[in-house]
């Protein structure tokens, strides 16, 4: 694996740093993408080193677009190659529709839908003149059946599961394959401000009756980069929240 390059973007925490630490102890060569959690990305790198496992971490803003062709070039110029490309950095709110402001959405769009179409977009480059790549787009349950109180969230994941779709269309010929990962509910900060009581809920409705965890969704990611006859999918690890 020493010789597959992986940028994982969103890897400082949850389930990007899971992903990033798995596939990096299985040989791949990890670029870590993060924007505010320097600290936990660094340490993440420390972790590793111990056990003599190199990965690159790099900081930019996904949102922006500058900044993740920056990102994108950092990996080019140093590689010459990216063959797994993970979109997985992304923001949640909690909200009444009636009081998002322009904002907010403006704001979640730019982070988890522009940024995915924008790296993609330079990566998918590359990967054409290589006629090899796989790219994974972490989605989420709320983008395929909506969430109370999530429209924007819900939005932008319906939207990562059109780019999924459309893309592994338009790029199956130059071998490459899209699929999408549309986790249920993850303990990670994203869901931090659950209470026992709404977990409670969330497991009785759900037919594992069992929490997610990173290390769930890491599993099937991986699954995706190793099988060959699978794209434009929307693949659901959720314990049965939504069947
Ligand atoms: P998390 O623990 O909050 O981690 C989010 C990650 O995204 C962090 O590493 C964060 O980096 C990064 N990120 C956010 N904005 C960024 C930006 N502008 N530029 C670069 N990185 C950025 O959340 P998570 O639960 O692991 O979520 C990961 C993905 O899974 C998200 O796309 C989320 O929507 C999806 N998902 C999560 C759940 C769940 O229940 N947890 C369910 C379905 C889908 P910094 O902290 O360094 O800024």
């Amino acid at each position: 694996m020493k010789n597959k390059v992986v940028l994982i973007t969103g890897a400082s925490k949850g389930i990007g740093r899971n992903i990033a630490k798995s596939l990096a102890i299985e040989g791949y060569t990890i670029i870590a993408n993060y924007n505010n959690s320097e600290k936990l990305a660094m340490e993440l790198k420390e972790e590793l080193k111990k056990d003599e496992i190199d990965i690159e971490i790099f900081k930019a803003d996904v949102s922006k677009k500058e900044e993740s062709q920056r990102l994108v070039n950092y990996c080019l110029e140093k590689y010459g190659k990216i063959d797994i490309l993970v979109n997985n950095a992304g923001i949640a709110q909690s909200k009444l529709f009636t009081d998002i402001t322009y904002e907010e959405f403006d704001n979640i769009m730019k982070t988890n839908v522009y940024s995915a179409f924008f790296i993609t977009q330079e990566v998918a480059r590359n990967m054409i003149n290589n006629k090899s790549g796989c790219i994974i787009n972490i989605s989420s349950i709320w983008g395929l059946v909506g969430a109370s109180c999530e429209v924007h969230y819900s939005m932008t994941k319906a939207a990562i599961d059109g780019m999924t779709k459309s893309l592994a269309k338009e790029l199956g010929l130059s071998n490459i394959r899209v699929n999408s990962v549309a986790p249920g509910c993850i303990q990670t900060d994203m869901t931090k401000n659950l209470s026992e009581e709404d977990w409670k809920g969330i497991l009785e409705e759900s037919a594992l009756y069992k929490k997610g965890k990173p290390e769930d969704i890491t599993r099937c990611v991986k699954w995706l980069i190793e099988d060959e006859f699978t794209t434009g999918q929307v693949i659901s690890p959720n314990g049965g929240l939504v069947i």
